[in-house]
């Protein structure tokens, strides 16, 4: 493949942006990533004009692939030529929340912003008014975004900023404790019962490998934050309105969040972000109550316009249902393929959502082992095998992922996000050829 235009583009990029990016995972491609022309359903086509099965999909906001529905495109267009936006309310972000309320079943009342991480830092701040309290509680290797509170590394109650910039005092307040691990959880609660504001998790940590929760996990954080008078935060930006359908991660795994983050696929495909909850909650968000919140683009009528847009003709198609097939029958693909060629690499993901991570040891039968990736079951024979948390995925073979695989798949024309780490993404966009393209192609890269 030739890459000429990218590799020029890039050079360019260097000398007036940080890294030539603007989000630093795009740049994690080696020795130079290379730039998009435009999309097409289920592809992408570069600067020098290869094409390629997108499997990254925009990092999780794309539901339709890089071609909208008719009336999403109409709906989008029609808001454009009323003029981009006014600094008053419309009535497209009533519909919106309405919308969202209706099908979210933990959601009565929503506050509209611009990404996941504005959104996760008006919850951190909501959670702490809410309570009076200022701990936060995260899992180890989450991902909230680039904010304050959470950018963290260490364990337990000894955690540092993870970047520098952030005073150490931030870090203070925050916990972090492994994914999955039920006495962490209770130990946690027993040391600092009091003082924590709130739990803030990934319902399926799906920036760290893909870790689904173990059976339970989720309602022990529910009991434990419900006894001590904390909140429990569900970070829905990569799983809302993905997982689950319309009713989110949440409703799949039966669990009501106090405060529930969107991102995302919320905006279909335009900047935005999104806190839910209780409306006795969510109104302490000024002007209602005095918790300050405010953003010049907050509702943004384009964004609400292509998010509800989205999502209603998700309500009304059997978008999910394409999606959750072609995401099944490529990770029992790809299981076979690992079970021959790899078997110590592990297949993880649920419904749309897929990554083969190089985990390190296999079990020794694959007899009676969960179909269609990872499922966190108790009496699979690969259960003590899959990783359960974040640094069970970063003790993986996450450089030969990154720098030998990916460039593998790469020239074959397969685009797999950046890191052992993102997810990839099945739209409905995506195709029977697609799936079987792909598969083609780990068979010969693993
Ligand atoms: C992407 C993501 C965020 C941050 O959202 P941005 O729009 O990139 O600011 C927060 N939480 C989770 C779970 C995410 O996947």
């Amino acid at each position: 493949m030739n890459h000429d235009r990218s590799r020029d583009l890039y050079d360019r990029a260097l000398s007036v942006m940080p890294g030539g990016v603007n989000s630093s995972v795009r740049a994690a491609i080696e020795p130079y990533p290379f730039f998009v022309e435009r999309g097409d359903g289920g592809h992408v086509i570069d600067a020098d004009g290869n094409r390629y099965i997108d499997w990254v999909m925009g990092l999780g906001p794309l539901l339709y692939g890089h071609d909208l529905p008719q009336p999403v495109e109409s709906a989008i267009q029609s808001r454009v030529s009323e003029g981009p936006m006014f600094g008053a309310p419309t009535e497209i972000e009533v519909e919106h929340a309405e919308f969202v309320t209706r099908h979210v079943p933990s959601v009565e009342s929503i506050r509209f912003v611009n990404s996941g991480t504005e959104a996760t830092v008006s919850a951190c701040r909501l959670a702490r008014a809410a309570t009076g309290r200022d701990k936060i509680v995260v899992m180890q290797g989450g991902y909230h975004g680039a904010q304050e509170t959470t950018l963290v590394e260490g364990e337990y109650d000894d955690v540092e900023p993870s970047s520098p910039g952030i005073p150490e005092s931030f870090a203070e307040h925050t916990l972090a404790v492994p994914f999955n691990d039920e006495e962490a959880a209770h130990r946690v609660f027993e040391d600092h019962g009091e003082d924590i504001a709130a739990v803030m998790v990934e319902p399926i940590l799906a920036n760290m490998g893909i870790v689904t929760p173990v059976d339970g996990y989720h309602e022990t954080l529910r009991d434990l934050t419900e006894d001590s008078g904390a909140l429990l935060i569900f970070d829905e930006v990569i799983t809302g309105f993905r997982i689950g359908g319309l009713q989110c991660a949440q409703g799949k795994f039966g669990i009501d969040p106090d405060i529930t983050t969107f991102g995302k696929l919320i905006g279909g495909g335009f900047p935005v972000g999104a806190i839910g909850g209780r409306s006795e909650l969510i109104e302490q968000f000024t002007p209602s109550g005095e918790v300050f919140q405010a953003g010049t683009f907050s509702g943004h009528p384009v964004t609400m316009a292509a998010g509800l847009e989205s999502l209603r003709y998700a309500a009304e198609h059997d978008v999910h249902d394409h999606i959750n097939d072609l995401g099944e029958r490529l990770r029992t693909g790809l299981q076979e393929i690992v079970a021959d060629q790899a078997p110590e690499y592990t297949v993880a993901g649920t419904e749309g959502i897929f990554k083969v991570l190089f985990t390190r040891d296999a079990p020794e039968t694959f007899e009676g082992h969960c179909e269609g990736g990872c499922s966190q079951r108790p009496d699979c024979p690969r259960f003590e095998h899959c990783p359960k948390n974040a640094a069970d995925v970063a003790a993986g073979q996450t450089d030969r992922w990154r720098r030998v695989f990916w460039e593998e798949m790469s020239e074959q024309g397969v685009f797999l996000a950046q890191n052992q780490y993102e997810s990839q993404f099945v739209t409905h966009a995506h195709t029977d050829d697609d799936v079987e393209e792909t598969l083609e192609a780990y068979k010969q890269a693993l």
